[in-house]
């Protein structure tokens, strides 16, 4: 059987690229779209386009002659910047989202996944560090986080009417916290494993480094490979409403300090900055859904995750020179 013609949008990306890698390598012709190319090594996909999808004309020329489509693309960064810019994510990804969507329609695309986030889920439900797994069901009555947690809810409704008014196949995955190497690690996007990593990395053993909030707020943390084995999936799968992608084992912000400053072998003091965002209080994923749909959920150590991502970060910065020669022959 002729495989899949595939447009990742986000493949300059942290998860776009990982999952180009993964479809190339698995005989997919591939074609990445994003506003730039992957930061930290060539894109394999077969041809990389660089548009911007919030016009209409780009998401147009994005998807022409493809079978498939997983749209990633999407203005967004941590807590700090999700919770400092609500207009311009908003806006920017209504764009992308509602055009990508239509372009798909009118090109007859087989398939359109969505990359939702368990931002959607009612803050509500979040006010403490020892939560209740989040089902799928929870997202409604609304209450996501402001900006960021709204469009996509909204986007994950779209996707919904598509299907039902035009019988367009989509599917539709909230991802809990995704992390690996090649993903940014630092100028404001980055998410709290990165961000954490690198200020392991640059810390003197034995002295403090700045954590955001009280470091009890919890979380749930999904390796990189894992995501993309996930993803691949659902897109096979018959399934088209909203389905959770993540681990359900539940982590302080402190106990993911510890572990990396375990894998970098150093003792460090924490500085709590309660004055920075900390998100909602805490956040796990319910993955009985995601078991019964798949047969599958994600199975990657968290340790084993965090190493790779820790020495991958460490070594890009020992690259720059930012890690004395002699500390980096300690943690290597
Ligand atoms: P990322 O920021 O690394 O990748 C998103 C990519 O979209 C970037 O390369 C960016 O340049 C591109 N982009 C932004 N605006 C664009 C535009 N106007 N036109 C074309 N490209 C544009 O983020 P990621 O972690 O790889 O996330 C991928 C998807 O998964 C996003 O939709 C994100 O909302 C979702 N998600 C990620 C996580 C996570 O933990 N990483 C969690 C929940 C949801």
């Amino acid at each position: 059987m002729k495989k899949a013609r595939i447009v990742v949008t986000g493949a300059g990306g942290f998860i776009g690229h990982h999952l180009v890698r993964r479809l190339t390598r698995e005989g997919y012709w591939v074609r990445g779209v994003d506003l730039k190319r992957p930061d930290f090594e060539p894109s394999p996909a077969d041809e990389f386009v660089v548009l911007d999808l919030r016009s209409w004309e780009n998401c147009f020329q994005a998807t022409r002659n493809v079978d498939q489509v997983y749209n990633l693309a999407a203005d967004m960064g941590g807590i700090g910047y999700i919770t400092a810019n609500h207009a311009g994510i908003s806006r920017n990804n209504i764009l992308i989202n509602s055009h990508m969507l239509e372009a798909s329609r009118i090109h007859g695309i087989q398939r359109f996944l969505f990359s939702s986030s368990a931002c959607v889920y009612p803050q509500y439900r979040q006010n403490d560090p020892d939560v209740t797994p989040l089902k799928e069901s929870d997202a409604i009555p609304a209450d996501p986080e402001p900006g960021y947690g709204w469009e996509k809810l909204f986007a994950e409704e779209l996707c919904r009417y598509y299907k039902r008014d035009y019988g367009m196949e989509t599917r539709i995955v909230r991802f809990h916290n995704v992390y690996g190497p090649m993903g940014t690690y630092e100028g404001g996007k980055e998410k709290a494993p990165a961000a954490i990593s690198r200020k392991v990395a640059l810390a003197d053993d034995g002295s403090e480094i700045e954590v955001w909030g009280d470091g009890q707020q919890t979380r749930s943390f999904m390796y990189v490979d894992d995501c993309v084995e996930g993803l691949l999936r659902l897109m096979a799968s018959d399934y088209s409403e909203p389905l959770n992608l993540g681990t359900d084992r539940l982590v302080t912000i402190d106990e993911l300090i510890d572990l990396v400053s375990q894998v970098a072998g150093k003792k460090l003091k924490k500085r709590h900055d309660l004055s920075r965002p900390q998100g909602v209080r805490g956040r796990n994923s319910d993955n009985t859904l995601l078991n019964r749909v798949l047969a599958w959920e994600p199975s990657i150590d968290l340790e084993e995750g965090l190493k790779i991502t820790y020495e991958w970060i460490a070594g890009e910065l020992r690259k720059a020179g930012r890690i004395p020669a002699a500390e980096a022959q300690a943690t290597r």
